[in-house]
């Protein structure tokens, strides 16, 4: 991907590139060529799509970020860094341990504490990671500093994280930003919820299902990243499936692109009912959105019409919540699907550090469901 006139040792020599190994949300390692002058000019473009951030995000405001290290960061999962270690420019990293799930009351407390005295404008997180970080400040009823906004990356944003982020930053405006180290920002989402495609720096063709998948609104995108002089990809597959916004306007005003009215997760994500229909994160995540006291799920579908729901609660009448849940799924996935309940204290993410959420142990293969 490499044009013909940049020599790659010279840009690595010169210190206008580096090779960086993505961890991709599958289990895929790839080496991509990283220029953080087209990343950061991506990045700073994008902020002007929500109007929160094109007020707070200055490019030197400071900036927390709670992500898995292994996707940025530095890794130190034995002895716990102080905060100096966790410095780099105008950005703090508030956690550098791999497994969120060990995450000591102690490690927590310092992540609070932190916040408290850095004081970020923008506060950028993996949803699944700041919703363990917000049960806990829940739980012992912690006041926390409140940021300009947060945003989000990585991963699906579930109504059962946004409701626990949102019992803790009740007024702080929530943005998300969808991108990939190949592609740079793609699309960010605008003051009025929709999400708005970073022309300048990325064109992106769309790809609709057929109608009985949910075509033609819902689709596949296809990103061709523009202005890298250091890599030129043609039409590159993400792995995110999305939905156009009907009208094709959005009350913002800004109209340059195409306008999604939501991500609805990645392939990775979708699922099949018994019938053979797709099914993706963000249908399964609205139709459990109405269960109460939810920490976590991961839906796990093994075969054609067999599904496990492993869920975690507090809750104490779990015969009716697993009730519920199924009768909720049977009606998705259709009646003759077999439920399977399944209780556990934590869900891990995956080696990625990222968390799936729902996934199919068999290949779903996406080209046979284009229109
Ligand atoms: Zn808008």
């Amino acid at each position: 991907m490499l044009p013909y006139d940049c020599d790659l040792d010279k840009g690595i020599n010169d210190g206008e590139i580096t090779l960086v190994e993505t961890s991709g949300t599958t289990d895929d390692k790839i080496t991509n060529i990283w220029n953080q002058k087209w990343w950061d000019a991506s990045e700073i473009a994008s902020w002007k799509l929500n109007s929160y951030m094109s007020q707070i995000a200055t490019g030197s405001h400071n900036e927390a970020i709670l992500f898995n290290p292994i996707n940025v960061g530095i890794i130190s999962d034995e002895v716990d860094l102080p905060m100096e270690s966790r410095r780099l420019a105008r950005f703090l990293y508030l956690n550098e341990k791999t497994d969120p799930v060990a995450w000591t009351p102690a490690i927590m407390e310092r992540m609070i504490q932190e916040l408290n005295t850095f004081q970020p404008a923008v506060f950028e997180a993996n949803p699944s990671y700041l919703a363990r970080l917000c049960r806990y400040i829940n739980n012992i009823h912690k006041i926390v500093f409140q940021p300009g906004v947060i945003v989000f990356t990585y991963e699906y944003t579930s109504h059962f994280y946004y409701r626990q982020i949102r019992q803790i930053f009740p007024n702080v405006p929530m943005v998300s930003s969808y991108g990939t180290t190949e592609t740079g920002y793609v699309f960010m989402q605008c003051e009025k919820g929709k999400l708005h495609q970073n022309s300048k720096y990325s064109r992106v063709d769309f790809q609709p299902f057929q109608r009985e998948h949910g075509g033609p609104l819902l689709g596949r995108i296809l990103v061709t990243p523009l202005s890298n002089h250091w890599s030129y990809l043609l039409r590159f597959d993400t792995g995110d499936i999305v939905q156009l916004e009907a009208s094709e306007k959005c009350d913002c005003g800004r109209n340059l692109g195409l306008i999604l009215s939501s991500v609805n997760g990645r392939r990775a994500n979708l699922t099949l009912t018994c019938g053979g229909r797709l099914v993706t994160l963000y249908e399964l995540d609205n139709a459990l959105s109405v269960l109460q006291d939810i920490e976590e799920y991961e839906l796990i579908q093994t075969s054609a019409s067999v599904y496990d729901l492993h869920l975690v609660s507090q809750r104490l009448d779990k015969g009716k919540l697993s009730e519920d849940a199924t009768r909720i799924l049977k009606m998705l996935y259709g009646q003759e699907a077999k439920v399977s309940i399944i209780y556990k204290a934590a869900i891990v993410p995956e080696r990625s550090g990222k968390y799936l959420i729902s996934r199919a142990l068999f290949p779903i293969e996406l080209e046979r469901y284009l229109a």
